[in-house]
């Protein structure tokens, strides 16, 4: 990424949400920012800050405030919503205090007064905080524009009649309601808050959800990681909606240099890529289903034995906290046994490089916005089990719109695993069309490219915001 003139007085405080996917992504556009000049504070939850290692720079600094929850409180995938919550109602005060005196300044550590708050779109108090002590704060989303498009029609949705589903509801009936999909959307395409609701008007997760993504609207900007090779007809009607919007990513390609050194919260097992360099080109399916999904033993069953049965090798990041309380150490030697020297499992993988190597042949995935996007800078075909939120639909642009890979959602079953990972991964024409959108993808990257330009005039933006 180019270096801008930036005037040193402009200082970004960039508060994600503090869960692994939006602190990667927001630390890579942490790195954006200070490539162009800018200085930078980073807030992380104090549970997070002590995970992660910090990198230094030194226009880049680490802080943080409690989440709010007890220490041994479990922060996972089930009790999100208590975090959520939390947040919004404990972490919002010490946040508060932290900004009034951010506004001050630092005069010993060269930090000037915090000019711009760039804050998770999923935290709208975080806005409205910054807001009210006079500093312009952007909203920044870390899932795809189709399906923020898919939150903001959620009226529309209910007034079709489309939501909630009823029983007995046809999953594969088209939906009318999110514009520019209706040629293609389905049902059970919708994100997974849709389909969980019964009743509307008493659903707090649906509220919370629209909720936060028509607040969006009120922020000076929002800012998506996504391209507009990609989404270019979602960003389109996104626009009407909110003050400005600004689409700068793939932000992991537009800043390959590992940000702050110290984004992952987990040790990657870097022994998996000398595997993989024994391995034939092409011929490694690799498996992860992110850092938040969870399986139960019934399906990690499937996937085993789908994965043996399509016989190529495989590489599987089995998180030790992913198959409800199985002990991980078993289910490792059930792969071992099943999988004999064709299998190697990891608890946590360097994603991006494994998806770049020349060995990886398609990728069984939850269609999680991360692993897509690096899957589709890589032109790795893809195989996308969807397990929650955005993925739904992730996945149906994966399998009915880009046609990059194929959509298994639904569906958890060794023949079907089989199946579609072979399709994957000797199918002609989704290799192509993977080839064919990661070139326009890195166009968009590229100096002159459509991400480029819009992060430049993000920056020029944020500094008149600053002045
Ligand atoms: N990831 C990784 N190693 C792993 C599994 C995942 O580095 O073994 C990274 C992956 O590259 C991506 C992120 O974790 O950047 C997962 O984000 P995503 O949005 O795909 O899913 P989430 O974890 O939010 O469900």
């Amino acid at each position: 990424m180019d270096m801008v003139a930036a005037t040193p007085a402009a200082h970004v405080l960039m508060f994600p949400c503090p869960v692994h996917g939006h602190i990667t992504c927001m630390l890579h556009f942490a790195t954006g920012l200070l490539a162009a000049g800018l200085h930078v504070t980073f807030l992380h939850s104090d549970h997070n800050l002590r995970r992660a290692a910090a990198a230094s720079s030194p226009r880049l600094r680490y802080v943080s405030i409690p989440d709010g929850l007890p220490v041994e409180h479990p922060r996972d995938v089930g009790r999100i919503v208590e975090l959520m919550e939390s947040l919004k109602t404990k972490a919002s005060v010490a946040y508060r205090s932290l900004l009034a005196s951010l506004l001050l300044g630092d005069a010993t550590g060269g930090f000037p007064p915090v000019t711009c708050v760039v804050a998770d779109g999923i935290m709208s108090f975080a806005v409205d905080v910054a807001e009210e002590l006079g500093i312009p704060a952007l909203a920044f989303r870390t899932d795809s524009a189709c399906s923020f498009l898919a939150y903001l029609s959620l009226p529309r949705l209910l007034e079709l009649g489309e939501l909630p589903f009823k029983d007995g509801d046809d999953l594969d009936e088209p939906v009318r309601g999110v514009p520019g999909m209706e040629s293609f959307l389905r049902r059970r395409d919708l994100p997974s808050q849709c389909r969980d609701c019964s009743d509307p008007d008493n659903d707090p997760l649906l509220q919370i959800v629209y909720g936060f993504t028509a607040h969006s609207g009120n922020a000076r900007a929002l800012v998506l990681n996504t391209a507009a090779s990609m989404e270019r007809a979602a960003l389109a009607h996104i626009a009407p909606h909110m003050r400005d919007v600004f689409a700068i990513g793939p932000l992991h390609a537009m800043s390959p240099t590992a940000p702050a050194a110290g984004g992952s919260l987990w040790r990657e097992d870097d022994g998996c890529l000398a595997w993989l360099d024994g391995q034939a080109d092409g011929s490694v399916v690799y498996v992860s289903l992110g850092s938040l999904t969870v399986i139960s033993l019934e399906q990690f069953t499937e996937f085993l034995h789908g994965l043996v049965a399509a016989g190529y090798p495989f590489l599987w990041v089995l998180r030790p906290d992913m198959v409800g309380a199985s002990q991980s150490a078993a289910l490792r030697e059930a792969v071992a046994a099943a999988g004999k020297s064709k299998a190697r499992v990891v608890e946590w993988a360097p994603q991006r490089g494994v998806l770049r190597h020349r060995a990886v042949g398609c990728f069984l995935t939850h269609a999680g916005w991360n692993s897509t996007l690096e899957a589709a800078v890589e032109g790795v075909p893809m195989v996308c089990w969807p397990f929650f939120t955005d993925q739904q639909i992730n996945s149906r642009f994966v399998g009915g719109v880009w046609r990059t890979g194929l959509d298994m959602k639904d569906v958890c079953d060794a023949a079907v695993v089989a199946r579609m990972v072979r399709e994957a991964m000797e199918s002609g024409q989704i290799r192509a069309s993977a080839q064919a959108l990661a070139r326009e993808v890195r166009r968009d990257v590229a100096d002159g490219g459509s991400s480029t330009a819009e992060f430049k005039r993000l920056v020029e933006f944020i500094v008149e915001l600053s002045t």
